[in-house]
């Protein structure tokens, strides 16, 4: 797929202010996980609370490419620690606890997140894999963050709770570039004319050239014989236009319905003459 080239994330960017922090966990391999998660959506800041194994193979293997994250985690012993400098701290939870806290759905949590970054940094907290963080935890956190999951199946594994916040962060980022009207890799790249296709749309006269070519080759084969002609060609041309011709389409399908005429022993591009315009090369099938 051709795409203009990726958005720069420069020392400004908001996700350099975001912090995820994990707590206590038990598999080294899920840190790695982590890891990735984050750098595929432009994360950096890992921190890691009391880990029950780091750094390990695991814990890297699982990283994948994603080495640099690991090998510039934070390592601290309290959670207190991790927190300290930070400006808005938001804990995520898989159910809902006794004494009911301000909660967040991912999206909602992003923009806040991402609008306190300007003011310093904002901790994102995962917990432990078996059971998750402690209401002590919880209780230190401006909001908590649940993921809308299953409610008889709620729990996600603790990488994949990370993947969803980073890429929720990640879209809110996307979303805020060129001028707030959204990366080129939001839109989607659907027919001729859309940003990165590789041909420039067919002009209305070329493609009005092919209609009429169609339509006298049709006749040449007496194609039209079997149809109500009025209708075919209707019918027809909502089929073209649906599509969204480019030009080298539109050359290759007047190649081919000149090879059609040769085969039926008429000379093509003579009598095709209601809109026009003569195609322009490539219509020898060789494209
Ligand atoms: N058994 C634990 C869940 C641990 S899952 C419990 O019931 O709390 C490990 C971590 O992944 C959680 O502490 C949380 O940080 C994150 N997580 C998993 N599922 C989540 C969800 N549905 N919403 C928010 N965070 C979730």
């Amino acid at each position: 797929m051709h795409k203009p080239s990726p958005p720069l994330e420069g020392p400004d960017a908001f996700q350099n202010q975001i912090r995820i922090v994990l707590v206590e966990t038990s598999h080294s391999g899920n840190i790695g996980a982590v890891a990735r998660a984050m750098k595929n959506m432009g994360l950096a800041n890992l921190w890691l609370v009391n880990p029950n194994s780091f750094p390990d193979e695991a814990s890297y293997a699982r990283a994948a490419g994603a080495s640099d994250i690991l090998d510039r985690a934070q390592v601290t012993p309290t959670l207190d620690k991790a927190l300290e400098d930070c400006v808005m701290v938001m804990g995520t939870s898989a159910r809902g606890r006794k004494v009911p806290w301000p909660v967040v759905p991912p999206p909602e949590a992003a923009a806040i997140a991402a609008e306190q970054s300007h003011a310093g940094p904002v901790a994102l907290v995962f917990g432990r894999e078996n059971h998750g963080l402690s209401n002590d935890e919880l209780h230190r956190c401006h909001y908590h963050i649940h993921i809308p999951s299953n409610p008889d199946y709620s729990s996600l594994n603790l990488a994949m709770a990370v993947q969803i916040m980073c890429y929720e962060l990640r879209m809110l980022f996307l979303r805020s570039l060129e001028g707030g009207e959204g990366s080129p890799y939001l839109r989607p790249m659907l027919a001729p004319g859309d940003a990165g296709w590789d041909v420039p749309p067919a002009k209305v006269g070329d493609v009005e050239g092919f209609f009429g070519h169609l339509e006298q080759t049709l006749h040449d084969v007496d194609f039209h014989r079997r149809d109500n002609p009025r209708q075919l060609m209707s019918r027809l041309r909502r089929l073209f236009q649906r599509a969204k011709l480019d030009q080298m389409e539109i050359n290759i399908l007047r190649g081919v319905l000149s090879a059609v005429q040769k085969a039926a022993g008429v000379s093509g591009n003579t009598k095709q003459t209601q809109a026009g315009s003569e195609p322009t090369g490539q219509e020898d099938g060789h494209v």
